[in-house]
Formats: C-alpha cells, structure tokens, sequence
C-alpha cells in the first residue's frame, strides 16, 4: 500500500459486505451500448448544443490497493491510484478542470463557464487523499476541494461507517440480535451482512453523536469484534490539510462525525454544521465557507432546513450526493454532484451523459 494507509491489525475474514448485486443479460447488454456510444464519441458531439453548465466529482479514497481495504472502506468509495489517474489524464486532456470559486461565479452570473466544465472533489479527508491523490491532481494541474470529517482530523479513529462495516465483515457470529426491537438477523452471507449492516447504518446515521459512539460500541461487543487499530492514520492531519492548502486546493466542511443533517436534531444538524466550521478555521487558520452533505445511509440527506441551517453558519456553497451536472439558476447551497465511476468508460459515460442532462 506504499505507506499510504496504516495496516490493520485485525484478521481478515469472509466477504465484504458491499459485495451484491449479479449482473444479468440486460445489463450487459446496456454496458455494450454504453460503450458503444462512448466510443463513438456521440455524446460528446450532443453535448455542443447543451447549455452551459460544470459536472462536479464526487471522490472518497483513493489507494494504490483498494482490495486490501474493502472490508473496512467498502468498494464503492475507494478508487484505485491507476483508474484515479487515468481519469485525471483525461480530464486534463478532454475536458476544462475549475476551481470553486470558479463556479461560484458563474453561479452570481458573473463569469462564462469554459466547456466541458469540470470540477473534482473529495469527501470525508482521508489521507491517501495527500499522499495518492495530490501528486496526480498537482501533476496535471487540477485543483480539487478537498472536505474534510473536523472531527476525525489528525486521529487515529476509524469513521463510524467503516466500524460498523468492518464489525458485520470480520464477525464469526452467524446471527445478530438487533438491540431495540429485538429482531434476529441471520449473517451467513455476505448479502445477509450487507441487510444487518443497512439497519445499523440507518440508525446512527439520525442519532446524535454520542448515542452513535454507544451504538457502534455496542455493536462491535455484540458482534465479538475487537475495534479496529491502526498503525498509521486512516484520516488525514492538520498538517497535511495546511499542505493541501498551501498546494492551492481548496478546502471544506464535511461536518463533525458524519451523521445525515435532514435526519438528526435541529439542535444537532446546526452544531455539525457551526463547529466543524469553527474547529476547521482554527486549526487551519483560513476560512471555512464551503461544505460538503455527509450521506452515511437514509433519504434524503439535506432538505430545506438543511439548507438554512447551511446559510445561518455562513456558507457560501454545499454539494449534495444528487447526481446532476450544475447550471446556471442552480442554489449555491445544494450543488448537484456526479459519481466517477469504477472504470474510465464508465466515468466517460457518467459523465458525458450527465451534461445532457441526464441523471446518472
Ligand atoms: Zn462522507
């Protein structure tokens, strides 16, 4: 892993509970045309006639080896270091990448946005986010927001949604006794961990932060699951944040503890959203003015309190997890993101068929 991620200290066991989902005829079949398609470069001729607008990436992690974090990262928030730069090349090469600030003035109606606008950000502060992703980003020339989990900077803790993965995939329990209603879930396959986990997430992710510390500690005794240790920081430091800074990316919120604003206490959401501000600008000594909606599990993620609570702590823009491109009108405080994809032809198709305005 290059040093890029600490070891863990836990034996690996079973699948990872992400892993569902055959693949049939029909999609296969859509995949071909998908392909087709790109490779015919149609969309992109489609896309001239479409108006203006920027499709903003939404990036987590990104490791030299994925595979060997799936039982605690998951598989669909790691990219690999290759396919990461691969699509960075291509964005280079076949696209226009912006800054924030870039966006924000195209939204104020101030500034034209350059074709095939594109703009790259990360969530969550993970630290292969300096050590794998920003030599690609500052080889190429692109400049990325970076938002940070204030919380969990410059510690060795694992972020609640990982533990709790981490606990259902490492497990030798073969059932769980869900704690409030007293339900019993089978684990015997890693599809049956994935439901188990589901329940888990959906809770925590609506309580406040300390009745999720208890619940994620409970679970791990529950589940005879030691809490993970790490030899070296899963997330990143203050230092390195002020690196990426001082590289020229920008840097956001990305709340407190991770929990889903439009689903916690309003008392809670604001107090998320203020003193991750706060902790954020003292320890980076800049101002925070951007943020980045957690989405740990539950639907929606934000909502019109979410949006006021974002204005009242003074910020000028938000990303949300709706897969859309932005264009001009768009609320500042609720821009719509594009997920990459696992693969370079699917990040193109993702991507040039986003900015015909299609979600993805
Ligand atoms: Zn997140």
């Amino acid at each position: 892993v290059t040093g890029a991620r600490g070891r863990l200290e836990f034996a690996r066991s079973r699948g990872s509970v992400q892993e569902m989902g055959p693949t049939n005829v029909s999609t296969a079949a859509k995949c071909s045309i998908k392909k087709a398609l790109v490779h015919s470069h149609a969309l992109r001729w489609a896309r001239r006639f479409a108006p203006a607008c920027v499709a903003i990436l939404m990036y987590h992690s990104v490791l030299e080896e994925p595979e060997l974090y799936a039982d605690l990262m998951g598989r669909e928030t790691s990219h690999s270091a290759a396919v990461f730069r691969q699509q960075m090349e291509v964005i280079a090469r076949h696209f226009t990448p912006i800054a924030l600030a870039d966006v924000l003035l195209f939204l104020r109606g101030e500034r034209t946005l350059p074709a095939r606008a594109v703009m790259v950000t990360f969530d969550d502060g993970y630290r292969d986010n300096v050590q794998v992703a920003a030599p690609v980003l500052n080889g190429l020339g692109i400049p990325a927001v970076i938002y940070l989990t204030a919380g969990l900077m410059g510690t060795c803790e694992v972020p609640w949604y990982c533990r709790v993965r981490r606990a259902f995939t490492a497990t030798r329990a073969n059932f769980w006794r869900e704690p409030v209603r007293g339900d019993s879930w089978g684990l015997q396959s890693s599809a049956d961990r994935a439901r188990a986990a589901q329940v888990v997430w959906n809770r925590c992710s609506a309580q406040s932060s300390g009745e999720r510390c208890d619940t994620v500690r409970n679970l791990e005794e529950d589940l005879g699951v030691q809490p993970p240790t790490l030899s070296e920081p899963l997330m990143m430091s203050w230092s390195e944040a002020r690196s990426l800074h001082r590289m020229g990316h920008q840097l956001g919120s990305h709340s407190l503890t991770h929990p889903n604003l439009a689903h916690v206490s309003e008392a809670e959401a604001r107090w998320e959203l203020m003193e991750s501000k706060r902790v954020l600008e003292s320890n980076l000594g800049i101002s925070v003015e951007h943020f980045s909606y957690p989405h740990p599990a539950l639907n929606p993620n934000w909502n019109v309190r979410t949006l006021r609570l974002s204005q009242e702590a003074g910020y000028q823009t938000a990303v949300t997890t709706v897969s859309r491109v932005v264009r001009a009108g768009a609320n500042p405080l609720a821009l719509c993101r594009i997920r990459p994809g696992r693969s370079l032809s699917e990040f193109l198709w993702n991507v040039d068929y986003s900015f015909l305005g299609r979600a993805v």
